[in-house]
């Protein structure tokens, strides 16, 4: 089922070898220009209009109805309520470890450097809704913002033509449970564009965060600078780095979880056990045959962006899951602990047999919108962080600046910028 991808013996960088989705969020970008420009000039009109387009719904008032938000944790079921009750208070507690206290440096006698952090102001988060339902997400979103004190928090989510409408009834749940009550059923591009222009009926944010597929993707590479962005987070991706000691079974249920998401999810094994890959495909065949979405599954396992990747040896394959960068990365071999501190690039890792990537999707207390496409080489998931700023406050007095005005003006000299020596020396004449 999975591609074959041998790399025993090669000594050159794996990095253009791997299995990547041939997905092109620039081809994306072009396609959602015109309705991100729509949103733009036409405002409400052209949400609607897209919406109509592309999620076969007509909508009435973009903002969800406060009735409605508190309806649907009314009609939640039991089992489901105490479920993301657990998971809200799981992932709050690990956010809640992360905010970053202000810190001031006294560089010189007189002269301090504060670093204050303060929340974004406003935010839209984005939750997915069009193959599968989100409700974990605006978990993953909304805990992060609220522990780090953004105030106003806005959610938007794809009309669902079977709730009349509305996001999904889980989704708007999740909402009220957080005690988010501004909510909007727009998807798509539309909704990122929505969000950072503002229209009549929702007023303009200053940052933008959660998952999305490829157009989402693309409306939010669009639109960064219009807004702050988080990092992409797009069709999601798990490598497994595995030896003998790894359970077959294990490993083809957790590469199909991830298959599950989205045709264009990535599933990637990496392995220097021949034997394991054989037994990973036998379970394969017979978990996928089993499972509910066979059909996106199987698209997903045996499409180009995933595969099986033998290597020489773990250390060859720690070299590789590095190169892969991925969103989700499970170290299933012996030692596991040991293998998970040395590597260097992935969104989240989880160590040995007992903590699956569905864990952390859900109930480890870690978030799960987490850098796909590589982009963990160069950026974090979502956490507290996400949402400050780090303002730095400079203060110096008279003394302090006298004592440094000198190297402040050659420096203004060098770049040929003597007004900048100026406004230092002025002081002093
Ligand atoms: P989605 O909400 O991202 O996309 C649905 C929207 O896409 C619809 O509302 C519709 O307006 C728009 N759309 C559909 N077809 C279109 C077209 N041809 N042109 C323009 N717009 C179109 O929901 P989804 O499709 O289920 O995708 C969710 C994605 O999020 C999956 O890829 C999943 O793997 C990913 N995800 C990632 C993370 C992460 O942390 N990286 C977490 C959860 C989900």
């Amino acid at each position: 089922m999975l591609n074959r991808i041998d790399l025993r013996g090669s000594t050159t960088d794996p990095r253009g070898l791997l299995p990547r989705a041939q997905l092109d969020v620039s081809v994306a970008v072009d396609k959602i220009r015109p309705v991100v420009e729509a949103v733009r000039e036409h405002g409400a009109a052209a949400v609607r209009e897209a919406t109509e387009r592309f999620d076969g719904v007509t909508l009435g008032a973009l903002r969800v109805p406060a009735e409605a938000i508190a309806a649907s944790v009314e009609a939640l079921d039991a089992d489901v309520r105490a479920a993301l009750t657990e998971a809200i208070a799981r992932t709050r507690k690990v956010h809640s470890d992360q905010r970053r206290a202000d810190v001031t440096t006294q560089v010189v006698p007189g002269g301090t450097v504060t670093e204050r952090w303060v929340p974004v102001a406003r935010v839209g988060l984005y939750v997915p809704g069009g193959l599968a339902m989100y409700p974990s997400t605006v978990v993953m979103n909304v805990v992060p913002a609220q522990v780090a004190g953004v105030e106003s928090l806005v959610v938007s989510s794809p009309p669902q033509v079977d709730n009349g409408g509305l996001p999904d009834a889980r989704v708007l749940a999740a909402c009220a449970l957080l005690g988010v009550d501004e909510v909007y059923a727009v998807g798509g591009a539309q909704a990122i564009a929505m969000l950072a222009y503002g229209v009549d009926e929702c007023a303009p944010v200053d940052m933008i965060t959660g998952p999305g597929n490829i157009w989402v993707t693309a409306a939010k590479r669009l639109l960064r600078g219009v807004v702050g962005i988080d990092a992409e987070a797009g069709p999601t991706e798990i490598a497994i780095l595995a030896d003998d000691t790894a359970d077959p079974v294990h490993v083809a249920a957790d590469l199909i979880s991830q298959a599950e998401h989205d045709p264009l999810a990535a599933s990637v094994l990496v392995t220097p056990s021949e034997a394991l890959v054989e037994a990973v495909e036998r379970e394969l065949t017979r978990q996928v045959a089993a499972t509910k979405h066979t059909a996106r599954i199987t698209e997903a396992l045996t499409g180009p962006q995933s595969g099986a990747v033998l290597v020489d040896d773990l250390a060859a394959g720690l070299r590789v899951v590095d190169a892969y960068a991925a969103e989700h990365l499970e170290i299933q071999t012996e030692n596991a602990r040991e293998w998970a501190l040395r590597v260097r690039n992935a969104g989240a890792i989880f160590v040995g047999a007992y903590s699956p990537v569905s864990l952390g999707d859900y109930c480890a207390g870690s978030n799960h919108v987490l850098p796909t496409g590589g982009c963990a080489r160069h950026s974090s998931g979502l956490s507290v962080q996400s949402f400050l700023r780090g303002i730095h406050i400079v203060d110096y007095d008279e003394a302090a600046l006298r004592d440094v005005a000198g190297h402040v003006v050659t420096l203004a000299n060098v770049e040929d910028l003597p007004a900048h020596g100026e406004a230092v020396s002025v002081r002093f004449k």
